[in-house]
C-alpha cells in the first residue's frame, strides 16, 4: 500500500524542488560545488524526459557570507540583505555554469510575499512561471532578500516553495533537506525514532516532533516543512521530504521509489500516519 502511493509519483508532470542552504553548503558555509553539479545534472535529465521543473534554491546569504569570509549567519537584517545581494549573483552564476554544461536553460526569479497578498502580482508571477515552463526553462527561484522586510517576507524558502508550487499548478513539491524525512520523534535525541513513510493527515504529534530550530545557515527546520506541507494540502499538491545529500534521489522519487516521507493528502479522515 505504501509502495503504491510512492509509485503514483511517476505521473507527476510539474515538480517544484526546494533545496536548503544546509544541503548546498558545508557546515562552514562554503558551497558544496559537487552537490550543485549533481543537482543540475539530475534536474536537467528529468526535464529532458518531458517533465517541468522549478528549483527553489536558498543559499544566497550562505554564499555571500562565504565570499566575505564570514562563517556564521549574521543576525543584523541589513547585513543579511547585503550578503544575500553578493551571494545571489554568485549562486546564479554557478547554477548557470552547471546547467549550461547539461544544455539546460535557466532563469532567475526573485519573489516576495506580495505574490500572496496582491492579486495582480500573483497573476503576473504565475504567468511568468507558466511562460518559462512553456519555453522549457527551469526557473531558479529565491526570496528577494534585499528588499524583503517583515510585511512582505516569506522568511523561509520552505514556505516560499509551497506558494510557488501553488502558483505554478505543480503536482509535487520535493523538499530536499539534510534529514531523511519526518520521524516519529527527533532522531538525533531518540534512538527509537522511526521514519514516517507516508502521511495522509497531519497530526498534533507530528507538529510536536517537528518543532525545533535549524542549525548553521538553514532557516526553518522541520516545523517550516510541515507548515509548507499544510499550504500544499489545501492546493492538493503532494509533498516529499527527502535527504538532498545525494541529488539523484530526485530521480528515485519520480520513478516511484520510496525515498523519504510522502504527504499524499488522502481525504479519508479515518486514515492517519503510518510509520514505516
Ligand atoms: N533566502 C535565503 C537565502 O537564500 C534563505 C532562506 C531559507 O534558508 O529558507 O539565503
Amino acid at each position: 500500500m505504501i509502495m503504491e502511493e510512492w509509485k503514483k509519483l511517476m505521473d507527476c508532470r510539474t515538480i517544484v524542488v526546494k533545496t536548503g542552504s544546509s544541503t548546498l553548503t558545508f557546515p562552514n558555509g562554503r558551497l558544496n560545488y559537487h552537490r550543485l553539479m549533481r543537482l543540475a545534472e539530475t534536474m536537467s535529465a528529468i526535464q529532458r524526459s518531458g517533465k517541468k521543473l522549478i528549483l527553489v534554491s536558498s543559499g544566497a546569504i550562505a554564499v555571500g557570507s562565504g565570499r566575505m569570509g564570514i562563517n556564521s549567519k549574521p543576525a543584523d537584517l541589513a547585513d543579511k540583505q547585503a550578503l544575500a545581494a553578493i551571494g545571489q549573483a554568485e549562486l546564479i552564476r554557478i547554477y548557470r555554469r552547471f546547467f549550461d554544461y547539461n544544455c539546460q536553460k535557466v532563469a532567475q526569479v526573485l519573489l516576495t510575499k506580495d505574490i500572496v497578498i496582491n492579486h495582480e502580482r500573483r497573476v503576473n508571477a504565475s504567468n511568468t512561471l507558466a511562460e518559462l515552463l512553456k519555453m522549457d526553462i527551469i526557473p531558479i527561484v529565491n526570496e528577494n532578500d534585499t528588499v524583503a522586510t517583515d510585511e512582505i517576507e516569506f522568511g523561509d524558502n520552505d514556505t516560499l516553495s509551497s506558494y510557488v508550487a501553488e502558483l505554478a499548478g505543480a503536482d509535487l513539491l520535493v523538499l530536499l533537506s539534510d534529514i531523511d524525512g519526518l520521524f516519529t520523534a527527533d532522531p538525533t535525541k531518540d534512538q527509537y525514532a522511526k521514519l514516517i513513510r507516508v502521511v495522509n493527515r497531519l497530526t498534533e504529534d507530528m507538529e510536536k516532533s517537528a518543532a525545533g530550530s535549524s542549525t548553521g545557515f538553514g532557516t526553518g527546520g522541520m516545523a517550516a516543512k510541515i507548515a509548507a506541507a499544510r499550504i500544499c494540502r489545501s492546493a492538493d499538491i503532494k509533498v516529499v521530504i527527502a535527504n538532498g545529500s545525494r541529488p539523484g534521489i530526485l530521480s528515485d522519487i519520480l520513478q516511484g521509489n520510496e525515498a523519504g516521507t510522502l504527504f499524499t493528502w488522502d481525504r479519508d479522515p479515518v486514515k492517519s500516519a503510518r510509520p514505516g
